[in-house]
Order: structure tokens, then sequence, then C-alpha cells
């Protein structure tokens, strides 16, 4: 069987020097435990190296301002997105009945702002509403002055919507962002925020593992009823152990950073992510409406590269053949979302410009193929 390229969207593709890493010491830890990190006790000593290593791996390489606290959770970026209410609710200005500002960019803040409802009054200072192309950041939005935050996803992982940089706010009022899809692949400006969280599946490694970067005078206003393991305090009182974590996808995740610093950091992410984005909009720009992103240039992600083929809508059956046709090629996970259609490529930290390039040339090679 030839290479296998993985274009999907998370769980996704992890850097070959991970897994090799993982496959070398995955019945002996360390070459000196005789058991896998699957097999350990989540209060050993070796896990315990392996947490306290892993955010300070996450501290270095994403530069956490020293007053954020690293907190590692479960429940996705799913289950922050009722944690973030139940955490923060109290710092709203209005304490009978308090609110929290949502940019809705696309499926993901759309659903966080959603699930939000249940525990306060949420304001959509931005509502972009399906198909979701891009968001006017700044000015034209209304924002509640008695806001407890102001809640954006920074990548919209189905619309293909990233920020170019983060929305402005209040003074006063901390922005959450949702960082589940671009999280360590430019720098992050930790400017205004209280919250930043991510899952794991996509830049950092495997699924199971949830980071919330929180603020410290941000942490112990839980509301009463907020479940143990959502509530910063008790889990930041209790080093992120108070119950049993994902033992192993903590340490896939720390395996991600040593290789995030050792090819260079995320300036150098950033660099290759910015050429590999630049690649394949260029191949869709240039294709005479054959492939076609409708995404806001502004706001075009460099991680999920949604796009029709053969008009602005898609054709379905180009689309079924292209994506049977690649699949033959070994290019895998360009199928797009469920709710959108179309085709999605994509091109996280783990990629590599050869990969981008193989897809590239399938396309040119696809649209000749039909002219
Ligand atoms: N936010 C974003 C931007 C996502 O892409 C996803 C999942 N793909 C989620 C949140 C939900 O994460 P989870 O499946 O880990 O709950």
């Amino acid at each position: 069987m030839g290479k296998t390229f993985n274009f999907g969207a998370g769980p996704a593709k992890i850097p070959e020097a991970v897994m090799e890493k993982a496959q070398k010491e995955f019945l002996n830890y360390n070459g000196t435990t005789g058991i896998s990190v699957l097999e350990m006790s989540h209060r050993s000593s070796d896990f315990g190296n392996i947490v306290s290593s892993t955010k300070k791996l996450l501290r270095d390489e994403m530069q956490i301002p020293g007053n954020y606290e690293i907190l590692l959770l479960h429940g996705g970026g799913t289950g922050q997105f009722a944690g973030i209410p139940l955490n923060l609710r109290a710092f709203s200005k209005n304490s009978e009945s308090p609110t929290a500002d949502y940019a809705v960019t696309g499926s993901w803040s759309n659903g966080a702002a959603k699930e939000a409802e249940k525990y306060l009054t949420v304001k959509k200072v931005f509502d972009a509403k399906a198909p979701f192309l891009g968001a006017p950041i700044g000015n034209t939005w209304k924002r509640d002055p008695d806001a407890a935050y102001l809640y954006y996803c920074s990548n919209e992982t189905i619309h293909g919507v990233e920020f170019p940089h983060a929305p402005e706010t209040l003074p006063d009022i901390p922005l959450v962002a949702d960082v589940s899809s671009n999280v360590l692949s430019r720098n992050f400006d930790f400017t205004n925020h209280g919250v930043v969280f991510c899952g794991t599946q996509k830049n950092l490694g495997a699924a199971g593992l949830t980071i919330a970067i929180v603020r410290e005078d941000l942490i112990g206003k839980h509301h009463p009823f907020t479940p143990a393991i959502l509530s910063y305090d008790e889990m930041h009182k209790n080093n992120s152990l108070f119950n049993t974590p994902s033992t192993y996808s903590i340490y896939l995740t720390h395996l991600v950073l040593e290789w995030i610093r050792d090819i260079g950091g995320v300036k150098k992410l950033e660099e290759l992510n910015a050429q590999k984005s630049q690649l394949l909009y260029e191949t869709i720009d240039n294709s005479g409406n054959f492939f076609v992103n409708n995404v806001q240039k502004d706001f075009r992600s460099r991680m999920n590269i949604p796009f029709h083929v053969g008009s602005v809508e898609g054709k379905p059956e180009l689309e079924a053949e292209f994506l049977k046709k690649a699949t033959a090629a070994g290019m895998i996970g360009l199928k797009g979302h469920r709710s959108v259609g179309g085709i999605r490529a994509s091109i996280y930290n783990s990629v590599t410009m050869e990969e981008t390039q193989k897809l590239v040339d399938f396309m040119k090679f696809f649209q000749s193929s039909h002219s």
C-alpha cells in the first residue's frame, strides 16, 4: 500500500516523528519504566513529570504570560461551551440576569452560544448566519457593557473562517477564544483574553484532552452547580488531577509540543502555514471558477480550506468523482462537513508542504481532465 495523505479535519494527522516516538516507547515508557504510559498511574511520579513538562512546554511554545493557569481538562471543546458560562457568569455586571456577548462566525461559535443560553443571557454581537463567510471585526459590533465576556471562535473548522487577529473588546470585558483548530499555528497574543481553550485532536495530538488557559483572577467564582470536572477552581486546586485524566492523550500532546519546539516553534509553523495555505488558495483562485472558495478573503482560514468543484455551489457529481479519485490516489479526509457538503482540505501543522503540493497537483490534473 502506498502512502496515505490525511487531510481530515480531526482527529487529524499527527506528525510522523511523534508517532514513531510513541511507537518506540509504547511498551516501555522512557526505556526504563517497563510499562506503557497507558498502564501508568496518574498519581505516579513518572506521570506527574509528564504533566508538569507538558504545561511548561505549552507555556514556552505559546508564550503564555505568568498570570494564566494551564488546565488539562475533559469534555472536549463542547464541554467548554458549558464550562465557560458556568465559570464566568459571575463576572457580568448584571448580577440579576448575567449576560455574555457572542460573535457567531460559523457552526462552532453558534453551538457555543446555544449551549451558553442554558446558563446566562446570550447577546450576539455579530451573527453571520449560514453560509458564514466572514465577519467585520470591530466598531460595528454592538457590545453589552454588562457582558461577562466576549466569545469568539478564532477558526471555524467547518466553514473555513479564521479571524486574522482577535476582536476588540470593551475595557474590563475579557475575550474568550476557542482555538481548537488553529492553536499553535501562528503567534497568539494573549492581550485582553480571559480564557483560551482547545481540544487537542487537530494541532496538538489525539482526542481526549481539552486545554483551558485561564487568567488567574477569573478562577474561583464559578456557579455553585458547576460540575467539578468543569470547574476551573477545582481543577486548578488539584493540578488538573482531580480525577483520572486522559493520560495517553496528555502524553501525546507532550510529544507534539516537543516536536514543535524541535522544528523551530510557532514562528516556523506560522511561515509554513502561510506558504501551504497560499499555495492552495492560489490554485483555487486561478482555476477560473472550477474550484471556488466563497469565504471573504481577509477571513480565509489557513487550516481548513473548504471549496466547491464545478461552480460556486458545486456540482455534486463532480465533487463525488473528485473525492473518489483523490481516495484512489491516497488522499483521504477531503469530504466537506456533512452540514455544508463540498470539499474541505485541512492542512494543520502536521501536514507538510510536500503533501499540500501533492493535493494541488491532483487538483490541477483533475481540472485538466475536465476541460
Ligand atoms: N470548536 C471547534 C472550532 C471545533 O472544530 C470543534 C470540533 N471539531 C469543537 C469546538 C468541538 O470539539 P469537541 O468535539 O472536542 O467537543
